[in-house]
């Protein structure tokens, strides 16, 4: 009798996984700390890089700024800092730019931004400002050899009149020096596979990371999703049914739900997750503990032979 294949998910041993959690800047005192709880508890992960977003319209510049400067100084952590073209001259995007490179941030998330009356409206460049996500990756890249990462939409952004003119700024982007993109969350992960084939069919070859939500409040990701072009499958909206009062139920379910996709997604070959954190690391911290990763000096310890009762062995990992 031959027997299936082991699925990825549940083979034995250290995966090469690599993540990036994305955070958003702090309005207010207990936030920042809630947000610094969340990126201590995250940290010992070892992700790739963490990612600081930038308010609509650049109302966060400097608290994005601050948060990205302060991840420098005081974390092992390689920050990338989101960066939009609304709302400001070129020149004072390149200003920005060059703090960045005098800081020692490598990476920047480089973004069109949504149009300053919201999504909806229609979008302007600034008259002085740079007039598409492709001239800011060219600018950017003028002034330092960042890694500079894109956006990418795997169900196609809400302005675009096809998945095809969004592959035709995914290729521009990539042209002006984008070395990786990160997707618009997603449910259904066919669609982000069906992306993926039409990208790799038009020779775009950077990675394509998949965005993770997890699934925190349902009504807020309903709502966000309804904004961002993103579909909420029906049985999506069933499993939170019912739940509006039950918080600790809805809690189990968000991390079954959240499980059950990026597990799909490591059985069908995907090493690389980028998690949108809403500044909140429990769940995502589950997610990653299953997908294999333990904290990185835990297990510097475990290889040197020090005391090991810390972390448990990714044997354990079945
Ligand atoms: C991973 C990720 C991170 C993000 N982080 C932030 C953030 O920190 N701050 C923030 O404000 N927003 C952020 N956004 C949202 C983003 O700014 C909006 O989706 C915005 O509307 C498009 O910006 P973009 O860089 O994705 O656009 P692009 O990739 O440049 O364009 C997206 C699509 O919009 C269409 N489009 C663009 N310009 C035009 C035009 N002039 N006319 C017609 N169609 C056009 C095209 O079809 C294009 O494919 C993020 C999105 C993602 C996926």
């Amino acid at each position: 009798m031959s027997r299936s294949p082991v699925r990825v998910s549940r083979r034995c041993g250290k995966r090469p996984i690599r993540v990036s959690f994305e955070f958003f800047p702090p309005k207010t005192d207990e936030a920042e700390e809630a947000l610094w709880d969340s990126i201590h508890r995250l940290a010992p992960l070892g992700p790739d890089f963490v990612s600081v977003t930038y308010g609509a319209g650049g109302s966060t510049r400097e608290r994005t700024q601050s948060t990205v400067t302060r991840l420098v100084r005081e974390t092992a952590l390689q920050p990338a800092a989101h960066l939009t073209c609304v709302g400001a001259s070129r020149d004072e995007v390149d200003a920005v730019v060059r703090d960045y490179a005098a800081a020692g941030v490598n990476h920047i998330v480089a973004l069109r931004g949504d149009p300053p009356g919201g999504v909806g409206a229609a979008y302007a460049p600034h008259p002085q400002g740079y007039q598409s996500t492709a001239d800011l990756v060219r600018g950017i890249r003028d002034v330092a050899p960042f890694d500079v990462f894109v956006s990418a939409y795997p169900e196609k952004h809400p302005e675009s009149p096809s998945l095809d003119h969004d592959l035709d700024v995914l290729q521009a982007k990539v042209d002006a020096g984008a070395t990786r993109a990160i997707t618009q969350f997603f449910f259904d992960n066919d669609v982000y596979f069906r992306f993926l084939d039409k990208v790799r069919a038009r020779g775009i070859d950077i990675p394509i990371v998949p965005g993770v939500v997890p699934v925190q409040n349902f009504k807020q990701t309903a709502g966000f999703a309804a904004r961002c072009g993103a579909s909420v499958p029906n049985w999506l909206a069933e499993r939170f049914e019912g739940l509006e009062n039950d918080p600790a139920t809805r809690r189990l379910i968000a991390a079954a739900v959240a499980a059950e996709q990026v597990i799909d997604l490591l059985d069908r070959g995907v090493r690389d997750f980028h998690f949108y954190t809403m500044n909140r690391a429990d769940l995502v911290y589950a997610i990653c503990h299953l997908l294999g990763m333990r904290p990185q000096a835990a297990e510097e310890g475990a290889e040197a032979g020090e005391d090991a009762s810390a972390s448990l062995p990714l044997a354990a990992n079945g």
